[in-house]
C-alpha cells in the first residue's frame, strides 16, 4: 500500500503533525485557501494555559508548553513569554477553582489590585491566579511547523481543496484534489471546521464536530495599559482581557454555533465586550483599532477526536480542538504521529483512548448540550 500520508487542512493541526510525521512518512499537506493559518488558526488569543479545560486538555498543554519552550531556544527567538492569567470571583467562587486545581494560588483582594491596579476595586472580592500561564507567538509557531516539515521532505499545497476522493481495494485512497489526483496510504482530517464534512467526502460518518464562532478585539484605552499586565476573566468566564502591543485585547467570549465559513466580525459582540470591560476596569476603552471572529469546532464532550477510525479503513482524525488547538497543537501533532507510524507509548494509551473516535460521548451534530464549550 502506498505510505504517502495526504494531510487534509493547513492550519495548526495539520502543521503540527506534519512537522512531528515527515522525518518518518512521505507527507503532503493540502489547505484550501491560498495561504496556511487563514481561518481558526490565525484568530486566536495566543494564550497557553494550562490550567484551563479538561485534564487531557491540561496534560497536552503542559506537554506542549514544555515542547515549545525547547522551540523557542531551538530558534533563539522569543515565541513564549509569560502572561499569568487572574480569575476573578468571589471568595467561595476562588476557593472552589483553587481546590479543584492544584496549580492555581489564591489571591485576596490586596494583591489582586497589586497584580492589577486598573481594577475598579468593587468589582471582584478575589483571585485564582495562574503564574505558569503563556502567550505564544502563532505565526512564528506555525512557521516553525511548515518550515521543519518542509525541510524534512513534506510537500505542502495552499489553494487546494479536497473535492472527493476514491477508496482503493487495497485500504488507501485517490483524492481529488482541484486537478490533480493524489494517492495516500493514509488520509487525515486536520480540516477544523470543516471536519465532519471532509468525513463525509470519504463515507466517513461524523463525530458532532460543531464550529462555534468567538470574536475578539484590539482596543485602545484612555489610560495606557502595563505591557507585563495579567490576562484577567472572571469566573463565568464573561469577558476576558490582557495587555497586546501598547493596546488591550478583548473578548466577549461568546460561543454560538455558525455554519464552517469565513467567520464575519458581529458588531454588537465588540460593543458587548467594551461595556464590560469599562464596567471592570479604570482604563476607558477609547477606541477599536482591529476586530475578528472565528471558529472554535468542538464534539459533545469537549474533547479533540484525535485517532484511527474504526469503521473506514485508514482514516485519521485531528479534529475539534474547540478553544485549546493552540495551546495543544505540539503535543497533538506528537501524539498523533505516533499513533500513524504505529510507535505511541506504552504510557500515552490511556490519554489516546479518551480523544478516540470510537470513544462513548461523542454525539451528531446537533445535538451538543448547552454550557458544554472549551473557551
Ligand atoms: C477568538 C478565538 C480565540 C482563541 N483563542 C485560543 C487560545 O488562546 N489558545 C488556544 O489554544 N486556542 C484558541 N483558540 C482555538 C484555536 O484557534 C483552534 O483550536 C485552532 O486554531 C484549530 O486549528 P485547526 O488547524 O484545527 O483549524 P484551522 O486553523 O481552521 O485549519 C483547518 C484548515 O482546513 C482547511 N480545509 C477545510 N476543508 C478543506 C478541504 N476540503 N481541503 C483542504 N483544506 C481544507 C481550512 O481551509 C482550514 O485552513 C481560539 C479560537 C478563537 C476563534
Amino acid at each position: 500500500m502506498e505510505e504517502r500520508v495526504l494531510i487534509i487542512g493547513g492550519g495548526i493541526a495539520g502543521l503540527s503533525l506534519a512537522w512531528r510525521l515527515a522525518p518518518s512518512l512521505p507527507v503532503v499537506v493540502v489547505e484550501a485557501e491560498e495561504s496556511l493559518a487563514y481561518h481558526s488558526s490565525s484568530r486566536s488569543a495566543r494564550q497557553m494555559q494550562p490550567n484551563y479545560g479538561p485534564g487531557p486538555i491540561q496534560e497536552l498543554t503542559r506537554r506542549s508548553i514544555s515542547a515549545v519552550a525547547g522551540i523557542a531556544s531551538a530558534l533563539g527567538a522569543p515565541i513564549l513569554q509569560p502572561r499569568p492569567m487572574l480569575t476573578l470571583g468571589t471568595k467561595a467562587e476562588v476557593a472552589q477553582l483553587v481546590a479543584a486545581n492544584a496549580n492555581l494560588v489564591p489571591l485576596d483582594h490586596a494583591e489582586t489590585m497589586r497584580r492589577s491596579p486598573d481594577l475598579w476595586p468593587g468589582v471582584f472580592e478575589a483571585a485564582a491566579l495562574d503564574d505558569t500561564a503563556m502567550e505564544v507567538n502563532v505565526p512564528a509557531l506555525v512557521e516553525y511547523y511548515r518550515s521543519q516539515a518542509v525541510a524534512a521532505g513534506a510537500v505542502v499545497l495552499t489553494g487546494s481543496a479536497v473535492d472527493s476522493a476514491t477508496a482503493h481495494p487495497d485500504g488507501g485512497y485517490e483524492v481529488v484534489v482541484g486537478e490533480h489526483r493524489i494517492t495516500a496510504g493514509t488520509v487525515v482530517n486536520a480540516a477544523g471546521a470543516w471536519a465532519d464534512g471532509v468525513a463525509g467526502i470519504f463515507g466517513v460518518r461524523c463525530r458532532g464536530l460543531v464550529p462555534h464562532r468567538r470574536s475578539v478585539a484590539i482596543v485602545s484605552t484612555k489610560i495606557p495599559t502595563d505591557p507585563a499586565g495579567p490576562m484577567v476573566e472572571p469566573v463565568d468566564e464573561s469577558f476576558y482581557y490582557r495587555p497586546d502591543g501598547g493596546h488591550l485585547l478583548v473578548s466577549a467570549c461568546e460561543s454560538v454555533p455558525a455554519e464552517a465559513g469565513d467567520a464575519q466580525v458581529v458588531d454588537a459582540e465588540i460593543a458587548t465586550v467594551i461595556r464590560r470591560i469599562d464596567a471592570v476596569t479604570t482604563l476607558g476603552v477609547s477606541g477599536v483599532e482591529r476586530s475578528w471572529t472565528g471558529l472554535r469546532t468542538q464534539t459533545a464532550d469537549g474533547l479533540p477526536v484525535v485517532g484511527f477510525d474504526e469503521e473506514v479503513p485508514n482514516f485519521f482524525w485531528l479534529a475539534g480542538q474547540g478553544g485549546y488547538g493552540i495551546q495543544t497543537s505540539a503535543a497533538l501533532g506528537t501524539l498523533a504521529a505516533g499513533m500513524i507510524v504505529g510507535e505511541l507509548p506504552a504510557e500515552d494509551a490511556g490519554l489516546a483512548a479518551e480523544l478516540s473516535p470510537q470513544r462513548a460521548g461523542l454525539q451528531q451534530a446537533g445535538e451538543v448540550p448547552a454550557g458544554q464549550v472549551a473557551g
